[in-house]
């Protein structure tokens, strides 16, 4: 059997290993420590909006405090992408409040902004106005953000960013992760870079990012002893991770150049394919890091479906997965309110990522293109 080619995998750069050498030498293995402050400012650098970022343990971690800290309580209900993972919503219960799940749009698979409107719309005429708004910019796609934040702002609902998948996306020119009032980014293993576990939280001001490394520290009070006032988290990257992090922050933009090359490589396999459509960007103002190249297949004019090509890659032990399954749709949110149409159902019936990790090598995309034309009539 052929070597497994992954969906997406860890691609380290070379200099991490030098950073967790200096965590080892000045025994900041912990938590905290030099290593943590100097990733959260280069996350701030690249950035470049006026934004304090807390680096934390998980992206699931850094949306469950936005939730926090922007007051979002027991019985409350938030609007949320319902095209998305689950990591997006389960946030949502962990405060108490209520998902109400809203459809994309077929341009950037992102929240409508005309199903976002009339959700708001009818919560509100049913007695309750949502507390938060969380978008996605799904497989590194900028949701439509000049129509969501004037519909956000017009109600004055505060807007969460989850750029979990968009690090290095941007918008008329701006980093994706600046826009909402608070933004998640995630560092896993298989996102565009990794600090082999990890997430920040990217604040407006900096007593909100004061607020969160509070919150993710267990929520000490200014004491000898330990004093409480507020339920805490263990929620704080550490020292070694964030070391990981600013040895692939020298490299995040090489990853981006690389993860386009890939999507460039699919448009160019599927050219002569009729009734496959290769993810792209609406317009210019739309600029995706293409973290996860990704298709749709109309079988009834490509003559294959998704799940044919998706089990013709597996016999060649190349990994692709079907897009994310619509969390209205997911057993464990079946009594949630949803707005919308089927956009995001019939992407998730006909959709597939492809591989798409910014090390994959000429042989790779040699074996992957064989495979895919293998099912040209
Ligand atoms: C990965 C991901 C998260 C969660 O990030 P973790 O760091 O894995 O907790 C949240 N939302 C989306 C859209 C993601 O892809």
């Amino acid at each position: 059997m052929k070597d497994k080619i992954w969906l997406s995998s860890p691609h380290m750069g070379g200099n991490e290993l030098k950073y967790i050498d200096e965590a080892f030498e000045e025994n900041w293995v912990a938590p905290l420590g030099p290593n943590v402050n100097g990733f959260e400012e280069d996350l701030e650098h690249y950035l470049k909006q006026d934004v304090e970022v807390a680096a934390l343990s998980a992206g699931t971690a850094a949306l469950h405090l936005a939730l926090i800290i922007l007051g979002v309580k027991t019985g409350d209900e938030v609007l949320c992408q319902t095209f998305t993972f689950s990591a997006t919503a389960n946030p949502i219960t962990y405060v108490g409040a209520v998902p109400v799940f809203i459809d994309s749009e077929p341009e950037t698979w992102n929240m409508n902004p005309a199903a976002l409107e009339e959700a708001i719309k009818d919560r509100i005429a049913k007695g309750k106005k949502p507390k938060a708004i969380v978008i996605v910019h799904l497989y590194g796609m900028p949701a439509k953000l000049a129509e969501l934040i004037a519909i956000a702002a017009k109600y004055e609902i505060p807007l969460i960013e989850d750029a979990a998948e968009a690090l290095g996306s941007t918008f008329k020119g701006q980093n994706c992760g600046t826009f909402g009032e608070m933004s998640v980014v995630s560092f896993n293993g298989n996102k565009i870079i990794t600090t082999s576990g990890g997430g920040a939280l990217i604040c407006k001001t900096k007593e909100q990012k004061d607020k969160a490394v509070f919150l993710s520290t267990q929520a000490r009070d200014q004491a000898p002893h330990y004093q409480h006032s507020e339920i805490g988290y263990n929620y704080r990257m550490s020292n070694i991770s964030a070391g990981i992090g600013r040895g692939q922050m020298e490299v995040l933009d090489k990853r981006v150049a690389a993860r386009r090359k890939n999507h460039e490589f699919y448009l160019d396999v599927f050219r002569d394919f009729s009734g496959v459509k290769v993810f792209t960007e609406p317009n210019e103002d739309y600029f995706s890091n293409h973290w996860l190249s990704a298709i749709t297949i109309d079988e009834k004019i490509a003559g294959f479906s998704r799940e044919d090509l998706r089990l013709t890659l597996e016999k060649q032990n190349i990994e692709s997965r079907p897009l994310w399954k619509p969390m209205h749709l997911q057993p464990v949110f079946n009594n949630s309110p949803y707005y919308g149409g089927k956009v995001a159902e019939e992407l998730f019936n006909i959709g597939l990522c492809l591989p798409s990790g910014s090390s994959l090598t000429d042989a790779d995309r040699n074996r992957i293109k064989t495979t895919i034309l293998s099912l040209r009539k």
